[in-house]
C-alpha cells in the first residue's frame, strides 16, 4: 500500500496491524485514504487533531447474540452488530444486513462508508450499520418474524430518533423493517421515528423503496451529461436483482435505457430484446423466487450460472447493485474492453481496488458508491424529517427533492475534483467532499 502523505500512510499501516484480520474494511479505509490526499497537503490541522485516528474508530461497537426459535422448536443462536461509527454531523444512521457473510470487518466497512455518503448527502447524519450472519432465506414469515423481535429485544437499548436511526439493507426490507419497528414499539411504549424504510401506513416515506436506484439513475444522468449524452438507446447490465437493482433497472428504462442483464446470488439472466419491469419485480420482490424462473416467464431471456459472467455481456452503461467487490480487476478489463463507457455503482464497494483503479485509468465515467448510491439514505433523512413533522409529502415531492440531491451531489463530487486537481475523477472528488466535512465538524467539537 503506498501514500505520498506521511500521517496517512502513518495511521493507515497503524490500523492495519490492528485489524489485520478485517480485509473489507481495510480496503474501505485504503480508497478512502489514498482518495483524500490532496485535501490534507496544507493542512496540519488534521493531524493536529488527530482526525484520521478518530475517524477510523468507531466510537461503539456493539456485538451481541440473538437467540430464537425456528418452525421446528430447535433453538438457533446467531451473531448481530451495531456499529456506531461517526456522530460528527448527526444522529448514527445506516442500515441493517441479514446475510450469512456478515461480519465484524464488513458491518465496520460499511459503518466507515456511511459516514462519507451520509456527509454528501448534506443532510445531519452521521454513519452507522448493523446487521447479523441469519440467513433470511428459506425461512418462513414466522422465523423472519421472531428473528427479528429477538434482534430487536438487544438492538433498541442503543438506538432512538435522536441517537441511532437504523434502516434496511441485504435481506431487510418492508417486511422485516415492520417486525423490528413492532417490536421496538412493544419494548419502549413510543411511537417514533426510530427505523426508516417503514411501510406507508406508520410513518414510511413515498419513494423511499425507489430512493436507491432512481437516485442512482439520476446521478449516473449527471455524469452521462457531462459526456453530452444520456440513457437513451444504451445497452444496460444490472447486477443483482433486489431493491436497489429493480428500481434502477425501472428508472433506467424510463429514461430510455434497455435492460438487457439481471443477476441473483445463483446466476444472471440476459436479454438482449431488454428485461421486463413488471415481470422481473413480481419474480423477485413479491413472490422472491430464484432469477432462472424468469426465463420460465419471457422464453426469450436465458439463463446463465454464477455471478460474475454478467461483466462479459457487452453493454454500454454497467451498475453493479448487488454487493461487494463482485467486480476484479478481470470483470473490469473485460467491461472497459467491451465497450462500456459508464460504471456506476448501487451496492457499496462493488468494485476491488484494483478494479477501481482500472476503471480511473481507463477514462470511463466512473462513480465510487458513496456518490452514486447515496440516494437512499437521503431519503431516509427526508422520512426522518416527515416524521419529525408529523407529514407525509407526495410522492412527486419526495421525487424532486431525491433528484436535487443527487445533482447535488455530483456537483460537490465534481467541483471537489477540479479544485484538488483531479479533474472528473469522482473517487478524488466524492471522498474529500464527504471527509472535509466530517473533519471540521470533529475539530469544531473538540477531542470526544
Ligand atoms: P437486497 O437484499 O434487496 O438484494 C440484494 C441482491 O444482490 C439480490 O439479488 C441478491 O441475490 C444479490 N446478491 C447478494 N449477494 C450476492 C453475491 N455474493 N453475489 C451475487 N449477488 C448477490 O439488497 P439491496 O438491493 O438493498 O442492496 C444491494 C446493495 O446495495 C448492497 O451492497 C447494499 O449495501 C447497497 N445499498 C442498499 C441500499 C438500500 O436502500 N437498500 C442503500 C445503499 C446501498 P440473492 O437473492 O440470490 O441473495
Amino acid at each position: 500500500m503506498s501514500f505520498t502523505n506521511k500521517y496517512v500512510e502513518r495511521v493507515y499501516n497503524e490500523l492495519a496491524v490492528k485489524s489485520a484480520d478485517e480485509k473489507e474494511f481495510l480496503q474501505a479505509v485504503y480508497e478512502v485514504f489514498k482518495a483524500i490526499e490532496p485535501a490534507l497537503e496544507g493542512h496540519p490541522e488534521y493531524e493536529k487533531n488527530g482526525i484520521l485516528e478518530r475517524m477510523v474508530e468507531p466510537e461503539r461497537f456493539i456485538l451481541f447474540k440473538v437467540s430464537w426459535v425456528d418452525d421446528q422448536g430447535k433453538v438457533r443462536v446467531n451473531r448481530a452488530y451495531r456499529c456506531q461509527f461517526n456522530s460528527a454531523i448527526g444522529p448514527y444512521k445506516g442500515g441493517l444486513r441479514l446475510h450469512p457473510s456478515v461480519n465484524a470487518s464488513i458491518i465496520k466497512f460499511l459503518g466507515f462508508e456511511q459516514t462519507f455518503k451520509n456527509s454528501l448527502t448534506s443532510l445531519p447524519m452521521g454513519g452507522g450499520k448493523g446487521g447479523s450472519d441469519f440467513d433470511p432465506k428459506g425461512k418462513s414469515d414466522l422465523e423472519i418474524m421472531r428473528f427479528c423481535q429477538a434482534f430487536m429485544t438487544e438492538l433498541y437499548r442503543h438506538i432512538g430518533p435522536d441517537t441511532d436511526v437504523p434502516a434496511g439493507d441485504i435481506g431487510v426490507g418492508a417486511r422485516e423493517v415492520g417486525y423490528l419497528f413492532g417490536q421496538y414499539k412493544r419494548i419502549k411504549n413510543d411511537f417514533t421515528g426510530v427505523l426508516t424504510g417503514k411501510g406507508l401506513t406508520f410513518g414510511g416515506s413515498l419513494a423511499r423503496k425507489e430512493a436507491t436506484g432512481y437516485g442512482l439513475c439520476y446521478f449516473t444522468r449527471e455524469m452521462l451529461a457531462s459526456k453530452n449524452t444520456d440513457f437513451n438507446g444504451k445497452k444496460v447490465v444490472i447486477s443483482g436483482s433486489g431493491n436497489v437493482a429493480l428500481y434502477a433497472m425501472q428508472k433506467a428504462q424510463s429514461l430510455g435505457a434497455r435492460i438487457i442483464a439481471m443477476s441473483d446470488s445463483s446466476g444472471y439472466v440476459v436479454d438482449e430484446n431488454g428485461l421486463d419491469f413488471e415481470v422481473m419485480r413480481k419474480l423477485k420482490e413479491v413472490d422472491r423466487k430464484r432469477i432462472h424462473e424468469y426465463c420460465d416467464l419471457v422464453k426469450t431471456a436465458t439463463f446463465h450460472e454464477g455471478c460474475r459472467g454478467i461483466w462479459t455481456v457487452p453493454c454500454d452503461i454497467a451498475l453493479p447493485c448487488a454487493t461487494q467487490n463482485e467486480i476484479d480487476l478481470e470483470s473490469a478489463k473485460t467491461l472497459v474492453a467491451n465497450g462500456c463507457m459508464c460504471v456506476s455503482e448501487g451496492a457499496n464497494m462493488p468494485s476491488t481496488a484494483e478494479a477501481m483503479d482500472h476503471f480511473v485509468s481507463s477514462g470511463i465515467l466512473y462513480s465510487p458508491s458513496k456518490a452514486s448510491n447515496a440516494g437512499g439514505v437521503a431519503t431516509s433523512g427526508l422520512e426522518m424529517s416527515q416524521n419529525s413533522e408529523r407529514l407525509s409529502w407526495s410522492f412527486e415531492e419526495v421525487d424532486a427533492k431525491l433528484e436535487g440531491i443527487m445533482k447535488n451531489i455530483y456537483k460537490a463530487a465534481y467541483d471537489a475534483s477540479c479544485k484538488y486537481g483531479y479533474p472528473g475523477n469522482l473517487v478524488v472528488g466524492a471522498n474529500i467532499a464527504g471527509f472535509v466535512k466530517v473533519a471540521e465538524a470533529m475539530i469544531a467539537q473538540g477531542v470526544v
